[in-house]
């Protein structure tokens, strides 16, 4: 795994991406001391080398230091701010109330890299705008969350920072860590996704007086336009998952009116947009909305995590899939929670019956079920109530549960109107496993045709992936050897 920033210029910026890494002048280390990081495995002496650096980053203009051929983060600072990366969290000038909800609370030991690197560059005045790239497990809640709870003003009973998320789950898991995180700081928090209003329309709805506000953009978009929702007192505006919600029409204009509004009263509000793929649609938003960000950006071959063990394996027949499931993978231990993703209902169903006859506490979750029901299911398996999901798609993003060990992919993710490889699903369904760091493995089931082991093909090129074939499909040895290899099963 890489652990080195680079820092580039902003001029450079402009035609950057993170598929395209440009040409980096790279920071100087201050410090050799050796520290561990809370999301990467400390048992690679050149990798504790690697990381102490990072650790110890001063981000400064002009610093050049050797550039690490692994180097994964690249910093592109705007203006003359020099930045030090927080090797801790005392670095960051928190109040304690804060640190107790980061010790006490959250339990974390220090910032993950993503974390050293943001938090200083979100933190420090001039508070410039900053986009990053972040893919899921590596900490970026925190880089948000924590950033809208150091920017407020306890004793200001008005809005002060707003998060905009493309689903309401994922507006609940992160208004789930922000009160967490902030429940020494009496700094209050509301929901704004589509049920907020308890029955009332938006425009008779109390005014928000919270000092955070976490939704989705049409019900705060309403919010602002009844004017229930004050901008005056904005300092921080936060994008969830942007590449997610600005792929639709509707979302992309409803960010831009909420980000109009916000300057037409208060100009010099901070936006912080994380997204875990820089595609065109999110370029062109970030060009035409944020003026001088920094930016920070993780190489393609670096978005896929390290620490999950992947693995294909061919079966003759539909019903073999299943077998898999059953005899090999779930009959071989104790190998934590698992999520099994599905394409449609009937797989779901035809999965979940023969898990259940087998006396696996199941539950599915698919879109055609009520919210309520979606968020009891996911709730039970939150809770470790249950041990195996099945889920669609309506998972893949965001999800956060820290025990899921294994993902198995019945169906692998492709697009509905051209049936090519859903790279970005298969990532964030990756990227259910081995959440910061932690031992992973993902098994994905082919049928015998030749679309499927072409679709496999694609996601292996696309991500340089080492995905393992599992030579027979019922072989005993061979699911063991993978788990083994995965840290899953024990010698
Ligand atoms: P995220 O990418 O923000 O969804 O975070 C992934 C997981 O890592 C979550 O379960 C967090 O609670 C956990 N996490 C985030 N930051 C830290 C940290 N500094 N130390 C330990 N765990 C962390």
């Amino acid at each position: 795994m890489a652990d080195t920033v680079e820092k580039v210029s902003t001029t450079e910026a402009s035609s950057s991406s993170a598929e395209a890494p440009i040409p980096a002048e790279i920071t100087e280390p201050t410090t050799t001391e050796k520290t561990k990081w809370g999301d990467v495995e400390d048992d690679d002496e050149e990798e504790a080398n690697a990381v102490s650096e990072l650790n110890s980053l001063t981000i400064k203009e002009e610093s050049v230091l050797d550039e690490p051929e692994d180097s994964s983060i690249k910093a592109v600072t705007s203006g003359e701010t020099p930045y030090t990366s927080a090797s801790r969290f005392e670095d960051l000038n928190l109040s304690p109330e804060l640190m107790k909800g980061l010790y006490v609370e959250m339990k974390f030991e220090k910032p993950s890299k993503i974390q050293a690197i943001s938090l200083p560059m979100i933190i420090t005045p001039p508070h410039k705008h900053l986009i990053a790239q972040a893919h899921n497990g590596s900490g970026k809640t925190t880089c948000f969350v924590l950033g809208m709870l150091s920017r407020v003003d306890p004793s200001l009973r008005e809005p002060q920072a707003l998060c905009i998320c493309p689903t309401r789950e994922l507006a609940i898991q992160n208004m789930e860590v922000l009160q967490k995180m902030g429940k020494f700081t009496g700094i209050t928090a509301e929901l704004a996704v589509p049920e907020s209003n308890h029955g009332v329309t938006s425009a008779r709805r109390a005014h928000v007086s919270a000092q955070v506000v976490i939704g989705t953009p049409g019900t705060l978009k309403k919010w602002i336009a009844f004017k229930k929702l004050g901008l005056n007192h904005l300092k921080i505006l936060v994008f969830d998952e942007a590449d997610h919600m600005l792929a639709t029409d509707g979302f992309r204009d409803d960010s831009l009116r909420i980000m109009k509004d916000i300057e037409r009263v208060n100009p010099k509000y901070q936006v912080l947009l994380f997204s875990a793929t820089f595609n065109e649609t999110v370029k062109d938003f970030v060009q035409r909305t944020v003026k001088d960000p920094n930016q920070l950006f993780v190489k393609r071959e670096d978005l896929k995590l390290d620490s999950v063990k992947q693995y294909k394996v061919v079966c003759p027949r539909e019903q073999n899939k299943i077998e898999v499931i059953k005899d090999q993978i779930m009959e071989l231990g104790d190998i934590g929670q698992t999520i099994i993703f599905v394409k449609t209902k009937v797989s779901a169903g035809k999965v979940h019956k023969a898990l259940a006859d087998m006396g696996y506490d199941v539950t599915s979750v698919h879109g055609n079920m009520t919210q309520e029901d979606r968020d009891k299911k996911v709730k039970e398996f939150k809770d470790c109530l249950t041990q195996v999901l099945i889920a669609t798609d309506v998972l893949a993003r965001g999800f956060d549960q820290q025990r899921v060990n294994l993902v198995v992919n019945y169906n692998l993710p492709t697009k509905y109107d051209t049936g090519e490889p859903d790279y970005e699903v298969y990532l964030h369904r990756v990227g259910r496993a081995g959440r910061f760091g932690r031992k992973g493995a993902v098994f994905n089931l082919l049928l015998d045709d030749r679309r499927e082991i072409e679709v496999m093909e694609k996601i292996e090129r696309y991500f340089e992936a080492q995905v393992k074939e599992i030579k027979s499909w019922n072989s005993e040895e061979e699911y063991k050897s993978a788990l083994k290899e995965a840290g899953l099963l024990d010698e």
